[in-house]
């Protein structure tokens, strides 16, 4: 049995260090707390090179204050992947602001630079590139297009904790930029977790007065933010795997690596392109072939784990029904979403467990290889 995605394997092993981290918070002293969350702030700040991180509840959080704290005016559109995570559209429409969803790059899985381009009105205030899957998009051109036509970016590095574009870390790019640290990331707490990223130091001040239901002192409300706090514990715990985190990512660069080499006389398999070292974080292994769902079968019947992301385009999502949204480009995107099939990569996995996978999906894809 090989499980998609597994906590567990990773927990056990830091077991008495992730037990340290939660004993040394003083439940008997009020202000350890807020300084348990200040020392992750700090930790993560300096690992992602920003001026400062402010700690949220969540990554869906942290993207909706990060784009409330624009102060672009309500019904603005903003442009983003069709083929993404829900949260980030709908983070989208909770901060009030009226989606633009555009298509991926040919034979990649993020965002196409020209479409966004395109996707461009008078009423655009900000794009919202994906590093979908760990994969972080050319931002030296983004920020180019970006500045070109005065909008805003904000990054959505929920799952690109540590990649790079161009040398650079992403998260550093935009005015702000959202992580999450969800269960299932690969910087993960134990339930929720997120922090906005941001170099200025107003947008820092805004945010932290934005988590606090835009409280700007004496109860006096300036902007509609929302009561979002990180959990103290969590933030110890994180502390605690910060400094594991690039060991991960290099594990992971590993078993890409591998299964890659393991793929490469299976022409059914499409894996992922990086366009450069480091520029991918593999948070997730999604590979593309002819028959997804067939395949996914076959894996499941052989007790290994896999998930689809993500079949369904973002501007077909059903909650956003009756949402004003548009769809500007998707033809690319459809095609992956029904291709798509994403394999275990968490870097507790053994090289025999890769190499099983990998000859289980390639002996299934071209059974006379
Ligand atoms: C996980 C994720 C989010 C949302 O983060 P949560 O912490 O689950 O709210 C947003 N965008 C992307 C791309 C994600 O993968």
């Amino acid at each position: 049995m090989i499980p998609f995605h597994s906590n567990s394997r990773q927990h056990e092993s830091l077991a008495r260090e992730l037990a340290d981290a939660v004993g040394s918070v003083d439940l008997a002293d009020d202000a350890a707390f807020g300084r348990t969350v200040e020392r992750f702030e700090d930790a993560l700040a300096d690992y992602c090179q920003t001026g400062s991180a402010v700690a949220v509840a969540s990554g869906t959080d942290a993207l909706v204050l990060a784009l409330r704290a624009l102060d672009a005016p309500p019904g603005a559109e903003v442009i983003t992947c069709d083929f993404g995570f829900y949260a980030t559209a709908a983070a989208i429409v909770m901060a009030g602001f009226t989606p633009v969803f555009v298509d991926v790059a040919p034979g990649r899985m993020v965002m196409d630079l020209d479409a966004a381009r395109d996707a461009i009105t008078p009423r655009t205030a900000a794009v919202v590139p994906v590093h979908l899957f760990g994969e972080t998009l050319d931002m030296a051109a983004l920020r180019r297009i970006a500045d070109e036509h005065g909008i805003a970016v904000v990054e959505d590095v929920a799952q690109a904790l540590g990649a790079r574009s161009g040398g650079r870390l992403a998260g550093s790019f935009g005015t702000a930029a959202g992580i999450s640290f969800n269960w299932s990331k690969h910087l993960s707490s134990f339930s929720n977790g997120g922090a906005v990223l941001t170099d200025d130091p107003e947008i820092a001040a805004r945010l932290r007065s934005l988590r606090g239901h835009g409280n700007a002192g004496g109860f006096r409300h300036t902007r509609m933010g929302l009561n979002s706090r990180l959990n103290p514990f969590e933030a110890a715990l994180l502390t605690a795997k910060l400094p594991h985190l690039d060991g991960w990512i290099a594990r992971r660069r590993d078993i890409a690596a591998r299964y890659t080499r393991n793929f490469a006389a299976c022409a059914g398999v499409v894996t992922p392109a990086a366009t450069e070292t480091e520029a991918h974080v593999y948070h997730k292994f999604t590979i593309r072939v002819p028959d997804r769902d067939a395949l996914r079968k076959h894996l499941t019947d052989r007790g290994i784990g896999t998930l689809v992301c993500y079949p369904v385009l973002l501007h077909d999502q059903p909650a956003f029904e009756g949402h004003p949204l548009r769809a500007h480009s998707s033809a690319r995107a459809a095609e992956v979403a029904a291709e798509v099939i994403s394999i275990p990569v968490y870097p507790e996995l053994t090289d025999h467990e890769v190499d099983v996978i990998s000859e289980t999906i390639a002996s299934f894809v071209q059974p006379d290889l």
